[in-house]
């Protein structure tokens, strides 16, 4: 028997845990002494490894290479060489007749690991020479980056993880972390225990909100007015910092006159919510000596979702709550690692590092260090995830290299993203399951697990920590950035690495920022948070030391934006909102977490709809009946959960399902800047079967 460390997969907690094995068989998890979690782990990350033992109990798992040479054929299972050789002819092919752009590809924010999103987005950039490479940040915290690299440079959370619990406010919108991050959950906890003030904007009655001091339950898609009620709160009451916004911020005037119209007594209305709680909650925030601000998809799965995290980075502006301990802005990211994937590089507009895309010099240093022409790179953004349905249905994407992502189950509107798969020429997707995506591939590429590989992980608060390899996987796979070298090899491009050391030891030497952060550093149970720019630095747990900010003039940028409503309002054929969220014991797709036996015996009913009593009386339903749900777009089978902690007009369902599948409901509103899909409000009817 021997114990192996790792890090949970499911969520950007970062959890560390020992992995038992015996007999080349996990047979549990225990909790380690990681500096996020302190022995302590959720359902998750003491359950969820049942899948590497073949459970069986979803989806079938990946054996081995398999091509479907027709569309509409059945898959053939094939050598490695006929499967990597089949996969560089066609893209080669594509590339070679529509141009680089005309092939999509993704990362992954999943197990992964960030050596293997360095190698992918170097396959787009280097080989395919095309910038179009994503990730499933782009549906979840894609606003929080482009909304906080303008106001304050840096797009992840300011703070740590293990310092909520020293903040003596926080101010908590759109983020259910007991649901998503239950070990964050108990540093909030653990904050109130502190004697902290808990301040919670949602509109239904959350976990956290049992513990609030004060629940705002606002309505459903009126975010943007609320955070402007709350800075002319600030304003009007001269409750804001005015030696610092001197000091340390630009824009005041222009945020000044766009809230001058958010009088708290103006938008109670819109926001549902009394002006007494909104200037009750800004007094309690600008008052802490130390306040933090923590937000989650409630936040950015709107169509004004940039404007609105621009919007609270401005509270914390206006109250100086940066640059120092127990304070910041925290977009706690979902998956567990998103950050490093977006750290990686595997997004449009910027290389591994934050360096952006447009930047000729950097493209040079780039070209350089992989070997190849600069003039040969994509000197343009490229296309967004959320895009590929459109532009595939245009004939502009004409290839898809989907890695460890699931888009047929886990977008918007998928009734959209099925036509979009229709119409293109090739697809490819190298997962570790049969997910729906996987269904509807020419070719599968199965891959190792977490668990039968080893790399670095980050965490939501910038934090690196390394994971190894527990088991030998059974089957005919390979490791995911293995497979890439391999197709990268196959057309005219040499890649070749021995271990992830010397992948991650090449994106150091390209990465200022990420460069002291040592495989040696990290060790067994280090946590070394970014920038860490020389081998002696030993990390940064909070940014914007001494009020630097990382933008052009150095200053932190005021903002605010007039409220924009939602695309899709209710009316009399589809009269209530449905609001897509989480589910404790399930992760993203469900995949993984659906083939372990203990958390699928806690969650095994397919879908349901929360409900409150008063619209399920309306509709003449009643609690546990099976119901239809319809949008304009589609229709499903949920079951209802009539609960009093569901708002009125509003409806709740979880998108991991199959049957149930509320993205089939969903629409794709994106927001403008970040194209991040408005997945948190579209109008629904709900009706007896
Ligand atoms: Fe895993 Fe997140 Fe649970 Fe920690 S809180 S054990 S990282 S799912």
């Amino acid at each position: 028997m021997k114990k192996i460390t790792s890090v949970c997969p499911y969520c950007g907690a970062g959890c560390k845990l020992k992995l038992v094995v015996e007999n080349n068989k996990i047979i549990r998890a225990e909790a380690a002494d990681g500096i996020t979690n302190q022995n302590q782990l959720c359902l998750k990350g003491y359950y969820g490894w049942d899948f590497l033992n073949d459970t069986k109990l979803l989806t079938p798992r990946l054996t081995q290479p398999m091509i479907r040479y027709q569309k509409g054929g059945k898959f053939q299972p094939v050598s490695w060489d006929e499967a990597i050789s089949y996969t560089a002819q066609r893209l080669s092919d594509i590339k070679q007749k529509y141009g680089p752009r005309a092939i999509m590809t993704t990362g992954s924010s999943r197990g992964t690991g960030n050596e293997t999103n360095y190698v992918m987005q170097k396959f787009a950039r280097a080989v395919l020479n095309t910038n179009n490479v994503d990730c499933c940040a782009r549906v979840c915290h894609g606003p929080s980056v482009a909304g906080l690299q303008v106001t304050l440079g840096s797009g992840a959370m300011s703070n740590s993880i293990n310092d909520i619990e020293n903040s003596k406010c926080l101010l908590i919108i759109g983020y259910n972390c007991a649901d998503s991050h239950p070990i964050v959950a108990r540093r909030v906890i653990k904050a109130k225990e502190n004697g902290a003030r808990i301040i919670v904007c949602d509109p239904r009655r959350i976990e956290t909100a049992r513990i609030a001091d004060q629940h705002l339950q606002i309505h459903n898609g009126c975010n943007m007015a609320l955070v402007n009620a709350f800075i002319h709160v600030l304003l009007e009451e001269d409750l804001y910092d005015k030696d610092y916004v001197a000091r340390h911020t630009e824009g005041f005037e222009e945020m000044r006159e766009t809230v001058k119209d958010y009088a708290p007594e103006k938008v109670e209305l819109i926001v549902g919510v009394s002006a007494r709680q909104i200037r009750q909650a800004m007094r309690t925030y600008a008052a802490a000596p130390s306040a933090t601000i923590m937000w989650g998809m409630g936040v950015t799965q709107f169509g004004q979702a940039v404007d609105v995290v621009k919007g609270l980075s401005s509270l914390a502006l206006l109250t100086g709550n940066l640059g120092r301990e127990h304070v910041g802005v925290g977009p706690v990211r979902g998956q567990n690692n998103v950050q490093g994937a977006c750290d990686m590089g595997v997004i449009p507009n910027q290389f591994p590092g934050y360096q952006n895309v447009v930047d000729a010099q950097i493209r040079e240093k780039f070209a350089r260090a992989w070997g190849i022409d600069p003039a040969s790179m994509d000197d343009q953004p490229g296309v967004r995830i959320t895009e590929v349905p459109h532009l595939a249905l245009e004939g502009k994407i004409k290839a898809y290299y989907i890695m460890g992502e699931d888009p047929l189950q886990t977008e918007a509107d998928l009734g959209l993203v099925r036509e979009g798969f229709d119409a293109l020429d090739f697809v490819v997707v190298q997962d570790i399951f049969m997910t729906k995506t996987a269904e509807a591939a020419d070719v599968l590429l199965p891959a190792t697990s977490w668990g039968e590989h080893g790399g670095v992980f980050t965490c939501a608060d910038r934090g690196f920590q390394r994971f190894e390899k527990a088991i030998e996987p059974q089957y005919n796979v390979k490791r995911d950035w293995e497979i890439i070298s391999l197709i990268a090899s196959a057309m005219g491009y040499p890649m070749q690495y021995e271990n992830n050391q010397q992948i991650w030891d090449e994106m150091r030497e390209l990465c200022p920022q990420f460069y002291g952060a040592t495989y040696e550093k990290m060790g067994e149970m280090g946590h070394v948070q970014w920038p860490c720019p020389t081998i002696e630095h030993p990390g940064t747990p909070y940014l914007y030391q001494d009020n630097q900010f990382d933008t052009p003039s150095g200053k932190g940028q005021l903002f605010a934006a007039a409220w924009r409503k939602p695309a899709e309002l209710p009316d009399d054929e589809y009269p209530l909102v449905l609001c897509t969220v989480r589910e404790v014991g399930h992760y993203s797709c469900r995949s993984m977490t659906g083939n372990c036996a203990a958390l699928q015996s806690l969650a095994d009913e397919p879908g349901f709809v929360q409900i409150n009593p008063q619209d399920a009386a309306k509709a003449g339903i009643t609690d546990r009946q099976l119901v239809w749900v319809s949008s304009r777009r589609g229709k499903v089978i949920s079951r209802a959960d009539v609960s009093e902690r569901i708002n009125l007009g509003a409806v709740y369902m979880t998108y991991q399902w199959w049957i149930g599948a509320c993205n089939e409901l969903t629409q794709d509103n994106l927001d403008p800047i970040s194209k991040t899909p408005e997945t948190k409000y579209c109008a629904v009817n709900i009706s007896q079967i």
